[in-house]
């Protein structure tokens, strides 16, 4: 992997260095698609690898599963024409294989893959002794270890250049973000293994090309290595995640604006927008946890009517009190502030025990984790 430039000059204001920029399509759609991007991206002097998805790992069956080997043929034509690395994502030991014939500069394993250590272990022995580089995505749930564990895998393996890249993580509900971006998981992959970069893939997080943005500016501010942007010269036909891709033009001004924030140091001023989307998003988070705990609270009135005990049980409510501060104050939160919240808690659901039914909270349109 190309190392990452611009280190500052001793005794220089420590600064962002230029990030690691991977762009291109989701997907490769047709060898035309490949090189107009490529050459648009080429142009713009800031990518380091072009980017297209070959096989698709989809949701559902019948959705455009990408166009398989035949791709990596035009993808090594985008290579000879415009002089840029080329990556894809690779799903089987036969898509590693096949990577390696095709001379690809890196490879990555997705989101879906990461989870199944069988076939990460795999995949890394089928690359020992190879010299592509690798990214790791972290996988779908919020888990840090087996994120970790799989890039370990990789690195046993002796793979040369390992890195991980942060696509957010699957969340349940409805929200701003199409996966999560809980930046604490990513920023605590870097302390863990500080020598792995940490590349943000703002688009997938995003899953709406008006977030990318904001989300790849975030994830710089939080020190990741670099970004991996969706780009297609006509996004809303694109034949997956029409959504979130930049059109060339939306991206060198991506570019462009980095740049001059980078070297300005000023890059903290618009992230106000997408902190905001992240508190949107915990307020759900509150709420959800608010019905939800209303909802057990009713199902407990339900048991205790019918063992006929008393709806306050005041030794209960004490434990699960002074849970709630020990734990507040390992979380940072006043005490004071947690005691005063757990009493309306409380208050509240003792009214819904003690009169069943009045609450409305059907129609809330709070997805339960419990259906
Ligand atoms: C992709 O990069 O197009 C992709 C399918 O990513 P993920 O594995 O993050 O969903
Ligand atoms: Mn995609």
């Amino acid at each position: 992997m190309k190392k990452l430039q611009n280190k500052p000059p001793p005794g220089a204001k420590a600064r962002p260095l230029m990030p690691l920029v991977i762009a291109g399509p989701c997907s490769a759609e047709s060898p035309r698609q490949l090189l107009e991007t490529a050459t648009a991206l080429a142009a713009t002097g800031k990518v380091d690898y072009f980017r297209a998805g070959v096989w698709k790992p989809r949701t559902a069956p019948g959705s455009f599963e990408g166009m398989g080997s035949k791709a990596l043929g035009w993808l090594k034509e985008v290579k000879q024409t415009t002089g840029l690395a080329i990556c894809t994502e690779v799903g089987s030991v036969k898509h590693v294989e096949e990577a390696l014939l095709y001379d690809l500069d890196m490879i990555w394993i997705g989101a879906r893959t990461v989870s199944n250590p069988f076939l990460v272990q795999d995949l890394a022995d089928t690359l020992k002794g190879t010299n592509i580089s690798v990214m790791v995505k972290n996988p779908m749930a919020p888990d840090l270890d087996l994120w970790a564990g799989s890039i370990e895998r990789f690195r046993h393996a002796g793979v040369r250049q390992v890195s991980a890249i942060h696509r957010g993580f699957f969340y349940w509900t409805k929200s701003l973000f199409r996966n999560h971006p809980w930046w604490h998981i990513p920023t605590g992959l870097k302390e863990r293994m500080p020598d792995v970069p940490v590349i943000c893939d703002p688009s997938h997080i995003a899953g709406d090309r008006k977030l990318v943005p904001l989300l790849a500016q975030r994830g710089l501010e939080l020190g990741l290595d670099g970004l991996m942007i969706e780009v297609h010269p006509e996004p809303d036909k694109a034949l997956s995640d029409a959504a979130q891709q930049l059109t060339p033009a939306a991206f060198a001004n991506l570019m462009e604006q980095l740049g001059e924030r980078i070297k300005n140091d000023s890059h903290h001023d618009n992230m106000l927008e997408e902190l905001r989307a992240e508190v949107d998003v915990v307020d759900q988070v509150l709420i959800w946890a608010l019905s939800n705990r209303m909802k057990l609270a009713g199902e407990i009135a339900g048991v205790k009517s019918s063992q006929k005990m008393p709806i306050l049980q005041p030794g209960r409510w004490q434990q699960v009190m002074a849970n709630a501060l020990s734990k507040a104050t390992d979380a940072g939160l006043r005490p004071g502030f947690v005691k005063q919240l757990f009493d309306h808690i409380h208050h509240e659901s003792l009214s819904q025990q003690q009169a069943p039914g009045v609450p409305k909270r059907k129609k809330s349109g709070i997805h339960s984790i419990f259906g």
